[in-house]
C-alpha cells in the first residue's frame, strides 16, 4: 500500500509517499513560496537524482500537479501511474472539539474543517485547498484527516478551561486545544519502545522545540496538559512568538504604540521569541553562534527560552505527580545539546543527571541520562509525516474491512 503524506501550509506544500509494506520513503519534496512569482519546488527520489525547480505556482492545485507528474516521471519519478496510490493522509492543523482522532475525509469532515478556520485562519484554508486539489487529481481515492489537535482532546477540563467568563467558552469556543499532537504521539509512543514498558504506566514529558515549541504532559499515553493553547501562540517563548505573557501589555503596548490589532498580532506572532530578544534572528543556530562571538542578548534570549522550558517541566511533573521520562525532538530538541543540557541542569531536584557524552550525539533515538539517572532523558527525532502515513494505512484498512463484514 502507497500512501501519500501532504502538508499544505499557508505558502508551501510539503509531501512524502510511502510504501507501507516496509515503511519505506519512495520520495519525498517540498513546494516553497506558492503563489508569488518566485517559487521553489523540490523533489527527492529514493535512490535517484533530486529534481529542483523555479518558477511561479499559482496555487496549491498548481503545485499538486507538478508533485503526481514528478512522482511518475520518467527520470525522477518512483511509480509507474497514479494508480498506485492507495491513500492520501492529510496533515490538518485544527480539528477543534470535534476530532480526538484521525478520520476518513467526507464532505462532513471538510464542513467540521471549514468551521475552524475561524480558530486557525492561516492553517485550515490551505489543508482544504489540498483536500480539494487532491479530490480532482486522485479521484475516488481515499483520504484521512489527521489533526494537530486531536491527541490533546483527552486533556481534562481544568486543564483547557480559561478563568474567562464561561459564556465565551460556550459562544466562541474559546479553550485550550494545543497543537504539534501527531509529534508529541509520536515521540511518547517511541520512547515507551525505547523504555520497554506500556505506556499505560509511564508520566512522560514530551518537549518539541522547533521554530514552534510545546510541551506535553502523557500520563497512561494520553495528554492531560499542552502548553499551546487557543493558538499556536500561548505557551514557551518561540522563534518569533512570544509564548505567555501578562495579557495586558496588549493593550498597553496598542495605547503606546497607536497601533491596531492586527499590528498587535503581527509583532506577537512574528517579531518576538527569541528574534525580538536577541536582535540578531528566530534561528537558534544563528542565535548560538552570536553567543559565542560574546553578544549577550543572544545569551539573554537563550537563557529566557531555557527557563521557560525547565520552569514548564516543573508545573508539568506537579500536574502529573512525577515523572518517568522527558524526551526532546524537533529541529532544537534533536540537536542542541547545549540547550538540553541548559534545561536539564536545573532540574536535578527531581534526580536527573545528563551524560554530557550521550548528549553530544545527534540525529538518533538515544538515552542521554545516566544509567543511575531517576528519570529517563530521551532524545527522539519526530517523524510527524510516518506517523500520518500509520493513521491512514490504519483507517483505510478498518474501512475495507468494514465494508467486507456489513
Ligand atoms: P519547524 O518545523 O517548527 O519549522 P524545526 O523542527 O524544523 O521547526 O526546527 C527548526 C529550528 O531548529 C531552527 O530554527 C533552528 O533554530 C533549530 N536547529 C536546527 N538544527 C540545529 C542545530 N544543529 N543547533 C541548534 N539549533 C538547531
Amino acid at each position: 500500500m502507497n500512501i501519500l503524506v501532504i502538508n499544505c501550509g499557508s505558502s508551501s506544500l510539503k509531501y512524502q509517499l510511502v510504501d507501507m509494506s516496509n515503511e519505506k520513503v519512495l520520495a519525498k519534496g517540498l513546494a516553497e513560496k506558492i503563489g508569488l512569482e518566485d517559487s521553489i519546488f523540490t523533489h527527492s527520489p529514493d535512490g535517484k537524482y533530486k529534481l529542483v525547480k523555479k518558477g511561479t505556482l499559482k496555487d496549491h492545485e498548481e503545485a499538486l500537479n507538478i508533485v503526481m507528474d514528478s512522482l511518475v516521471d520518467e527520470k525522477y519519478g518512483v511509480i509507474k501511474a497514479l494508480t498506485e496510490i492507495d491513500a492520501v493522509g492529510h496533515r490538518i492543523v485544527h480539528g477543534g472539539e470535534y476530532y480526538s482522532s484521525s478520520v476518513l475525509i467526507d464532505d462532513d469532515v471538510v464542513d467540521a474543517i471549514k468551521k475552524c478556520i475561524e480558530v486557525a485562519p492561516l492553517h485550515n484554508p490551505a489543508n482544504i485547498l489540498g483536500i480539494n486539489a487532491c479530490k480532482r487529481l486522485l479521484p475516488g481515492i481515499p483520504m484521512v484527516a489527521v489533526f494537530d489537535t486531536a491527541f490533546h482532546q483527552t486533556m481534562p477540563k481544568e486543564a483547557y478551561i480559561y478563568p474567562l467568563p464561561y459564556e465565551y467558552y460556550n459562544k466562541y469556543k474559546v479553550r485550550k486545544y494545543g497543537f504539534h499532537g501527531t509529534s508529541h504521539k509520536y515521540v511518547s509512543q517511541r520512547a515507551a519502545c525505547i523504555l520497554n514498558k506500556p505506556i499505560e504506566e509511564l508520566k512522560i514529558i514530551t518537549c518539541h522545540l522547533g521554530n514552534g515549541a510545546s510541551l506535553t504532559a502523557i500520563k497512561n499515553g494520553k495528554s492531560i496538559d499542552t502548553t499551546m493553547g487557543f493558538t499556536p501562540l500561548e505557551g514557551l517563548a518561540m522563534g518569533t512568538r512570544c509564548g505567555s505573557i501578562d495579557p495586558s501589555i496588549v493593550t498597553y503596548l496598542m495605547g503606546k504604540e497607536n497601533i491596531d490589532s492586527h499590528e498587535v498580532d503581527e509583532i506577537l506572532n512574528k517579531k518576538s521569541g527569541v528574534l525580538g530578544i536577541s536582535g540578531v534572528s528566530s534561528d537558534f543556530r544563528d542565535i548560538e553562534s552570536a553567543v559565542e562571538d560574546g553578544n549577550s542578548r543572544a545569551q539573554l534570549a537563550l537563557d529566557v527560552f531555557d527557563y521557560k522550558v525547565k520552569t514548564s517541566i516543573g508545573s508539568y511533573v506537579a500536574a502529573m505527580n512525577g515523572v518517568d521520562a522527558i524526551v526532546f525532538t524537533a529541529g532544537l530538541g534533536e540537536n542542541s545539546a547545549y540547550t538540553r543540557k541548559n534545561i536539564c541542569s536545573g532540574l536535578s531536584y527531581l534526580g536527573m543527571t545528563i551524560d554530557d557524552e550521550k548528549n553530544s550525539i545527534r540525529r538518533e533515538e538515544v538515552i542521554i541520562s545516566t544509567p543511575d539517572s531517576k528519570v529517563k532523558i530521551i532524545v527522539i527525532p519526530t517523524d510527524e509525516e510516518m506517523a500520518i502515513a500509520r493513521d491512514t494505512k490504519e483507517i483505510i484498512v478498518n474501512d475495507v474491512l468494514d465494508k467486507v463484514l456489513y
